[in-house]
Order: C-alpha cells, then sequence, then structure tokens
C-alpha cells in the first residue's frame, strides 16, 4: 500500500463516506443520492461501467472501499453531463466520479494500464514540462508507453492519420526538438505547486 493509502485506511477506518465527503471533489453531495437510477439509464457508457453512478454512490455508503477505488469505473465517464443535467436531486456527478479516480490516483490504488489514466498522465506530464502540449512528442509517449514492437505497431496502424495531420499542418516534425513553448516557464511550476499544496491542504494530503 502506498503511503498516502496506508493513512487513509488508520484515520478513517471503516468510514468510507466520511473519507470521500473529505477527500473527494463535492464528495460531501455524495449522501444527497436516493438511489433512483436515473444516472445510470442515462449514461451513454452505462453497459461498459462495471459499476454505474448510482453502485458507486451506494459503494460508498456501504463502506466497499477497497472495491471501489480498485476499479477503473470511474475512468469510464466521458463528462457527457447527462447525468448531472436529469438528477433529480442534482448531484454534482460528473464531478465526483472524476473526484474519485484521482483520489484513487492519489493513493496508487489504479489498475495497472489502466488506459484512461495512461493518457491523461502522459497529457499533463506533457503540459508541465514547457506550459503547453508538444503534440509529437505526446503522441509519440502515447505510442511506444508499451515498448519499441509495440510502439512501431501504433505507429504504422495511425500512419493514415498522422500524415493527414501533416498535410494539414497540425503535426510538426521540428516538434521532436522541443517545440513552442511558455515564456516564462518556471513561474508556471510555482503556480501549479502552489495550487497543489493548497489543494492538498485543504483534502488533508499532505505527506
Ligand atoms: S440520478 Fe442522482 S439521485 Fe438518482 S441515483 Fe443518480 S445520483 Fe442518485
Ligand atoms: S458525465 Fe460521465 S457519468 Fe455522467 S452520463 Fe456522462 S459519461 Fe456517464
Amino acid at each position: 500500500m502506498s503511503d498516502l493509502n496506508t493513512q487513509a485506511v488508520a484515520r478513517y477506518k471503516n468510514n468510507f463516506l466520511r473519507e470521500v465527503e473529505e477527500r473527494v471533489e463535492e464528495g460531501n453531495m455524495v449522501k444527497m443520492c436516493m438511489q433512483c437510477g436515473v444516472c445510470a439509464g442515462s449514461c451513454p457508457f452505462g453497459p461498459h461501467w462495471q459499476h454505474s453512478p448510482q453502485k458507486i454512490f451506494m459503494m460508498i455508503r456501504a463502506g466497499k472501499r477497497e472495491e471501489l477505488l480498485t476499479s477503473d469505473s470511474m475512468w469510464m465517464c466521458t463528462s457527457c453531463y447527462n447525468c448531472i443535467v436529469r438528477c433529480p436531486r442534482k448531484l454534482p456527478i460528473t464531478h465526483i466520479i472524476h473526484g474519485l479516480a484521482n483520489y484513487a490516483h492519489r493513493l496508487k490504488l489504479v489498475p495497472k494500464g489502466q488506459p484512461t489514466r495512461d493518457v491523461t498522465k502522459l497529457f499533463w506530464d506533457n503540459l508541465m514540462k514547457v506550459g503547453r502540449i508538444n503534440e509529437l512528442t505526446f503522441s509519440l509517449a502515447l505510442y511506444f508507453k508499451d515498448g519499441l514492437v509495440q510502439g512501431i505497431k501504433n505507429s504504422l496502424a495511425m500512419q493514415s492519420a498522422g500524415l493527414g495531420l501533416l498535410k494539414a499542418g497540425r503535426l510538426n516534425p521540428m516538434e521532436i526538438f522541443g517545440g513552442h513553448k511558455c515564456k516564462e516557464q518556471s513561474g508556471i511550476h510555482r503556480m501549479i505547486a502552489k495550487a497543489r499544496e493548497i489543494e492538498d491542504g485543504r483534502r488533508g494530503l499532505l505527506a
């Protein structure tokens, strides 16, 4: 178990609802769910979730901590907001689902190789280097994340899309040498570090 996870287990014992209320974005709204099932029925990805949003809220109240935080259900949300506009209790369902995914990531409980988490982390790491996304190095990092052979296969499979982007001027091979950068990169890094310190302090996640 990661240190943060060990600390959380010791701190909250079996009170998973309180843990979510204190540590997950908008988690204080989970108790408002009346289990009507509208969100589960409205979600376009409903049949593909191991645990629907309705079930996720039930599991939080039932204390099924490990089962939920180690599942990949929260990573299925596409932020379409269908559930939010239909929920009779006006729960910010999308935000809570993403908050749970972020919390599972911070506790290092996400299943290994979870694709949405992997893409999100590659995107964030790429963005944080120089303050803007480098499309070429991001694409290469994504294609080659599972090794050289798989990377070559992925690149060949996507070659027509890559050529189309090149022709349209949306992909610049010279970006491999660094590409565009924000002027004040150290300022961006300081701003993000400060925002993280404030948010982690608010959520009790400072190590
Ligand atoms: S639609 Fe709202 S109240 Fe109904 S189950 Fe989903 S979150 Fe709960
Ligand atoms: S926002 Fe996410 S959870 Fe809500 S309906 Fe869309 S995909 Fe499903």
